[in-house]
């Protein structure tokens, strides 16, 4: 249960005084749903009212505090002109501006005769000075409330700044002192503030300083939000851990199958990847074991002949994939790979229902599939395996930890290989697994050509056309990327369907279309006739993503490529280059582009590398964004950023280890206050697995 003093902090921000249904949504767009998420929105700069000069002397273009008489009114003539009021103090003249103003409120606000105190950004124009909707108009006796540093949020369209201002005073008005959690001898050494203090500090702040992302009130939280991740990792991964294993060993029997019927030979970085796993398994502890790869480095084959081995102990095997295209895919590669061994497949998805699922789940729960395949229906209730002795997790990233939690919860002892294509830079890689042990596809296998990427503006949509017009009367085969924007997820599928329209038209039947909300046996049907060549070109969301593996595939379009991540640009290019004949994919961009757009653009065609490209993005972009998508799975951190508290990463495993060593249960004074702080970042699921303390 989460703490008591920690209520107030989760309430819904309509708790704070000022906050109507009207701006909750506004706030809650901006920052988040509950108090707690305003207290994290913290001020990128600030304002200084504190300079009160006389007209004569004021300068325009900054933000002053200025103490005027009310002279007179002069009402809009029409709705485009400005009500204005004229002002003036014993040393000179100025105009108040409003646009759209409304005047029973400005003669109330300013009546004529009247002593005001103003504060806003003064401006000259035609030679006078003038401010227009001053931030604050106060009478006299309350100066001191205008003569302040205010802090700046970051804003949403419509949610005007004094009510994030109000809010996050009255937010952080509610914040508990909390007992301290940090390492005493870290704390010490960093000079850094008290939670309360930290948080106080940083929404008043007193100079820029102290906004810097190095302050030690911002180090601290930033330090406090890692410290939560890595214990909940921690956590998770002790008691998937601590559950024993059992030792799963083949006796090399199916693999010899699959081995002989392979047409090509394991490469080197394949055959290590695959004496780990089975040195893992054959142990009586559990493996937690990532296999990472960049795209086409051929991790498929890797899982399959590790789950071989768990069927040749007698035990059943899983493969996940976060689409049903991939868990479909991945069926056809089995089929290919695993069939003529013997082995006995299973395909489980969402659309799976009624008789057709039960018997799959009798059959299951018979022994009589060897490995089940399916997407994340395989974590659904009633799904269960006679024996299930490995899991293999493709493209990880898409799941959270509690999927994996749930997964382990599957099986007694189940040892787990998690495979991901997302090059992960090892700081982001730590805050998402944890240390999990890891093997790595560094390899790729031999014969792959260089793909030749180039970067284009739209405009030239029809050469491009014209070029792939071209390269398909050569035999090539052609993906089109359409982006597709979460926020306008309709006028993005019907961009992608337009231009399906459009191609066809241009280059005749063999085009078609695949994207997220087309039926599933539409997205197969259009898949498999890409695979088998019967259409030359698809175009294509995101969906193709991951995984999808068309070796014939050698030429990639992709529209507005500025609107993704550059790993996510990575894994789609990913999709050609995988057979032994040269590709070419061609990013186009809608101009103008910025010029660290540019850069991105240029990194991924001057390189093919994944790691390279995620840490060069990692340093242009930050890391909550690297994916470009928000599902990813990778945890977003709020106070954190990575290009600047990687140091800090590192502490925070390096404690959260020690911790969880001499007290895994959290049980201590010091436990207790850890605990607080996992419910203060929201792992509530991982404080529950701990023993009521
Ligand atoms: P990924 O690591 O991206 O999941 P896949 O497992 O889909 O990669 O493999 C990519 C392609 O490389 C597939 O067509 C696969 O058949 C092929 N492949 C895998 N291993 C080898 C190898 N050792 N030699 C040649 N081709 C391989
Ligand atoms: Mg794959």
């Amino acid at each position: 249960m989460r703490p008591e003093c920690l209520y107030p902090l989760f309430a819904p921000v309509t708790a704070l005084p000022g906050v109507g249904p009207r701006l909750a949504p506004l706030i809650e767009r901006v920052a988040g749903a509950h108090v707690v998420d305003l207290l994290w929105h913290l001020p990128h700069a600030l304002v200084d009212r504190r300079f009160c000069p006389m007209l004569r002397d004021a300068p325009p273009g900054r933000v002053v505090t200025l103490r005027l008489q009310v002279d007179r009114h002069e009402p809009s003539a029409s709705s485009r002109r400005p009500y204005r009021v004229f002002c003036s103090d014993d040393t000179g003249r100025l105009t108040l501006v409003f646009f759209h103003a409304k005047p029973d409120w400005l003669a109330k606000a300013l009546p004529v005769g009247a002593e005001r105190i103003v504060s806003g950004n003064l401006e000259q124009f035609n030679g006078e000075l003038q401010m227009t909707h001053p931030d604050h108009i106060l009478p006299p006796e309350r100066a001191a409330e205008a003569m302040t540093i205010e802090p700046v949020y970051p804003l949403t369209a419509g949610l005007p700044p004094k009510v994030v201002v109000k809010a996050a005073k009255n937010a952080v008005e509610r914040a508990p002192q909390l007992p301290e959690w940090i390492e005493p001898g870290l704390f010490r050494q960093r000079r850094w503030p008290g939670w309360r203090d930290a948080v106080a500090g940083l929404h008043n702040p007193a100079d820029e300083a102290e906004l810097s992302p190095t302050s030690p009130a911002r180090e601290r939280l930033a330090y406090d939000e890692l410290l939560a991740n890595q214990l909940a990792l921690g956590l998770v991964r002790a008691r998937l851990r601590h559950a024993a294993g059992r030792p799963i060993q083949g006796d090399g029997r199916l693999r010899r199958a699959i081995l002989d019927a392979l047409p090509y030979r394991l490469t080197g970085a394949q055959q290590r990847a695959l004496a780990e796993i089975d040195a893992d398994m054959a142990t009586p502890l559990r493996m937690l074991r990532l296999l990472q790869g960049d795209v086409g480095a051929g991790k498929t084959v890797v899982a399959v002949l590790a789950m071989a081995a768990a069927v040749e102990a007698g035990m059943q095997a899983t493969l996940m994939a976060p689409t049903e295209i991939l868990a479909r895919q991945h069926l056809a590669t089995l089929e290919g790979l695993a069939a003529p061994a013997g082995l006995r497949l299973g395909l489980l998805t969402g659309r799976d229902k009624g008789k057709a699922r039960q018997g799959l789940l009798d059959r299951l729960a018979a022994g009589e599939i060897d490995i089940l395949l399916g997407t994340h229906a395989l974590f659904q209730e009633g799904v269960a395996f006679r024996d299930l002795g490995l899991a293999v997790i493709d493209e990880q990233h898409r799941f959270g930890v509690h999927q994996r939690l749930d997964l382990a919860a599957k099986g007694q002892a189940i040892d787990m290989l998690v495979m991901t294509a997302t090059p992960i830079p090892r700081t982001l890689m730590l805050t998402a697994y944890g240390d999990m042990d890891v093997s790595r596809l560094d390899e790729k296998p031999p014969g792959r050509q260089p793909i030749d990427t180039r970067v284009l503006p739209l405009a030239r949509l029809d050469e491009v056309v014209g070029g792939v017009q071209r390269a398909i009367a050569g035999g090539a085969r052609v993906y089109w990327v359409c982006p597709l924007v979460e926020e306008s997820e309709k006028t993005d599928l019907a961009a992608a369907g337009e231009r399906h329209r459009e191609l066809e038209e241009l280059l005749g039947p063999r085009v078609g279309l695949v994207h997220g909300r087309m039926k599933g046996s539409a997205k197969d049907a259009a898949m498999s006739a890409f695979a088998a060549g019967d259409i030359d070109l698809l175009v294509a969301t995101t969906v193709i993503e991951v995984g999808v593996d068309v070796p014939a595939a050698t030429v990639m379009v992709i529209e507005h490529a500025e609107r993704f991540g550059l790993a996510q640009l990575h894994q789609l290019r990913g999709r050609i280059g995988r057979g032994d004949r040269p590709s070419r994919c061609l990013l186009l961009y809608g101009a103008p582009l910025s010029e660290n757009a540019r850069a991105r653009l240029n990194i991924l065609r001057d390189s093919e590398d994944g790691f390279r490209i995620a840490e060069e993005d990692l340093k242009l972009r930050g890391a909550g964004e690297l994916l470009g998508t928000r599902q990813s799975g990778l945890p977003e951190f709020r106070l954190a950023d990575l290009a600047v508290h990687g140091d800090l990463l590192v502490i925070a495993r390096d404690d959260a280890r020690l911790v969880l060593e001499s007290d895994p249960e959290l049980q201590t004074a010091r436990g207790q206050a850890l605990r607080t702080l996992l419910y203060l970042f929201e792992r509530d699921a991982v404080v529950k697995t701990l023993r009521s303390g």
